[in-house]
C-alpha cells in the first residue's frame, strides 16, 4: 500500500488526524504535548483509495520546543519509507521555529510533502494558512482533524501520491538509478543514404561494423556494446535491423519503421540528416515517431564536410524543425561528418546529457514552487466563466519525464495552457528538449 507519514511538531493534532483517517481510536489522544508514545500505523480507506498511515507522534520526546535526536531519526525513517509526508501545522499557534526546522529538513528529503494547517476552524485558519505559506510547500490544506473538516481537500492533495493511475507503474528509484548509470542506449536513424552506416563505423572504429543479423543479439536488432571515452555505450544499429535483401522501392517507408523499432531499444535517438539535402518531410515523420514514443531526440546534420552555405542551411533546418515539430521546441541540432569524424565527440557527449535530462526527477517542492510562479505569471483561463483551480503538479515517472496535474476542473484546461506548462517545465526545470508528458486529473466530487 502507498504510505502517508504524518509529520509535525508535538501537539499539532497528528494523532487526531491519524484517528480520523484510520477510523479507529488507535492512538491515545490528549491535550498534553507528547502524550502518545509508540509508533502507530493503520490502514486508511478514503473514497475508494487504500493507503497506510504512519503517525509519527509516537516518536516525540518530552521537550516540545526542540526536535530531539531520537524523534528526528525515527521520523526521518518514517518519511523515507512514505510516498508522501503530510506536514501538519497548528493554525491557532501559528508558525513556530520548530515548524520551520521541520520544514527545513523535509525540504532536504526526497519524499514529496503535502502541507496542512490543522485546527483551522474559523478565522484562525486564514491566518495560519498565510503563515504556513512561508514554509515554501505551496498553499496549505485547511483542516480541522477534530471536526472532520477539510478531509476532502486533504484527500485531493494526497491522491496524486497514493493513487497512481493504472498505466503509471510504481516507480522504482533504484531501477531508475541503475538505468542511468548503465550503457547509453543510442540509436541512429534516418533516411537511406544519410550516412548512418558510415557514422556507426566511424564511432566503432575501423572494420568493426557488423552487418549481418547473425552477429546481433536478436533477430531484429543489432546492438553493439562499446566504450566511448571510458563510458559504456550500446549502439543500436538500425541498418542491421532489416534484411538488406528486402530493401528496394520501399526504402523511404522503411526508415520510419526502422525508427519505430529502434526506439524499443534506445534511450536516445539520433536522427541523421544529409546536409546536402536538408530536412525533408520523411525526416519529420521519423522525428515525430521517435517523440511519440517518448524517446529523447537529437538531430545531427551529417556530411557537414561538403555542406554549402553552412549557416543558412543550419538555420533552415532549425526553422523547419520548430515549425514541423511544434510539440518539442529547441531540439538539439548538431553538425557532424561521419567521414572525417568531426563533431562525433560532441554528438555523444550531448547524447549522454540528453539521457540525463530524460531521466531527471524534479523534487516535488521545487516543482511546485515553479508551478505556483508559473500560474501567477499566466493564470489559468476560466472557460465559460468556470474557474479552473490547478493545485498540484507531481512527477509520476521519468524516461520520459511524466507529470500529473491535479486540481478542480483541470480537465477543462485548453491545450494552449497545457503546452504553456509543458514548455515551462522543459525550459525551467532542466529537461531541455526531451519530450515531457503531462496528464491532468480532476477529482470527481
Ligand atoms: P545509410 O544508408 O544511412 O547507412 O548511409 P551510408 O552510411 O551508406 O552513406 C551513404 C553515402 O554518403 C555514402 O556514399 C557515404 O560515403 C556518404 N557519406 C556518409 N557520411 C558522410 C560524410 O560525413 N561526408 C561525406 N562527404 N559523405 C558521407
Amino acid at each position: 500500500l502507498p504510505v502517508v507519514a504524518i509529520v509535525g511538531r508535538p501537539n499539532v493534532g497528528k494523532s487526531t488526524l491519524f484517528n480520523r483517517l484510520v477510523g479507529k481510536k488507535l492512538a491515545l489522544v490528549d491535550d498534553r504535548p507528547g502524550v502518545t508514545r509508540d509508533r502507530r500505523e493503520g490502514d486508511a480507506h478514503l473514497l475508494g483509495v487504500d493507503f497506510k498511515v504512519i503517525d509519527t507522534a509516537g516518536f516525540e520526546d518530552e521537550d516540545p520546543q526542540s526536535l530531539p535526536g531520537r524523534m528526528r531519526a525515527q521520523t526521518e525513517a518514517a518519511v523515507r519509507e512514505a510516498d508522501v509526508a503530510l506536514f501538519l501545522i497548528d493554525a491557532r499557534a501559528g508558525l513556530v521555529p520548530l515548524d520551520e526546522e521541520i520544514g527545513r529538513w523535509l525540504r532536504a528529503e526526497d519524499t514529496p510533502v503535502v502541507l496542512a494547517v490543522n485546527k483551522a476552524e474559523g478565522r484562525a485558519g486564514e491566518q495560519g494558512a498565510i503563515e504556513a505559506m512561508a514554509l515554501g510547500f505551496g498553499e496549505p490544506i485547511l483542516l480541522s482533524a477534530e471536526h472532520g473538516e477539510g478531509v476532502a481537500d486533504l484527500f485531493t492533495a494526497l491522491l496524486p501520491y497514493i493513487d497512481r493511475p493504472d498505466d503509471e507503474p510504481e516507480v522504482d528509484v533504484d531501477e531508475e538509478e541503475e538505468a542511468r548509470s548503465g550503457p547509453l542506449k543510442l540509436a541512429i536513424v534516418g533516411r537511406p543514404n544519410a550516412g548512418k552506416s558510415t557514422l556507426v563505423n566511424r564511432i566503432l572504429g575501423e572494420d568493426r561494423m557488423i552487418t549481418g543479423p547473425e552477429a546481433g543479439i536478436t533477430r531484429d536488432s543489432i546492438a553493439i556494446d562499446m566504450d566511448w571515452q571510458g563510458r559504456p555505450v550500446r549502439l543500436i544499429d538500425t541498418a542491421g535491423m532489416r534484411k538488406r535483401a528486402n530493401v528496394t522501392d520501399k526504402l523511404e517507408k522503411l526508415s520510419v519503421a526502422d525508427a519505430r523499432r529502434a526506439v524499443d531499444f534506445a534511450e536516445v535517438v539520433v536522427l541523421l540528416l544529409d546536409a546536402t539535402r536538408g530536412l525533408e518531410a520523411q525526416d519529420l515523420k521519423i522525428a515525430d515517431a521517435v517523440l511519440q514514443e517518448g524517446r529523447a531526440l537529437i538531430i545531427a546534420l551529417n556530411k557537414w564536410d561538403v555542406a554549402e552555405n553552412a549557416s543558412s542551411l543550419f538555420n533552415g533546418v532549425r526553422a523547419a524543425l520548430e515549425e514541423g515539430l511544434a510539440q518539442v521546441k529547441g531540439l538539439p541540432v548538431l553538425t557532424v561528418s561521419a567521414v572525417t569524424g568531426k563533431g562525433i565527440d560532441t554528438l555523444i557527449k550531448v547524447a549522454f546529457e540528453t539521457r540525463e535530462a530524460w531521466s531527471r526527477r524534479v523534487p516535488t517542492g521545487e516543482l511546485n514552487r515553479w508551478f505556483e510562479a508559473a500560474m501567477e505569471r499566466n493564470p489559468p483561463p476560466a472557460p465559460g466563466g468556470k474557474r479552473i483551480k490547478p493545485r498540484y503538479l507531481t512527477q509520476v515517472k521519468t524516461r520520459p519525464p511524466s507529470f500529473v496535474l491535479f486540481g478542480t476542473r483541470v480537465d477543462l484546461l485548453p491545450e494552449s495552457y497545457r503546452r504553456y506548462l509543458v514548455n515551462g517545465i522543459r525550459r525551467d526545470l532542466g529537461f531541455g528538449a526531451v519530450p515531457v508528458r503531462l496528464t491532468v486529473r480532476a477529482p470527481k466530487n
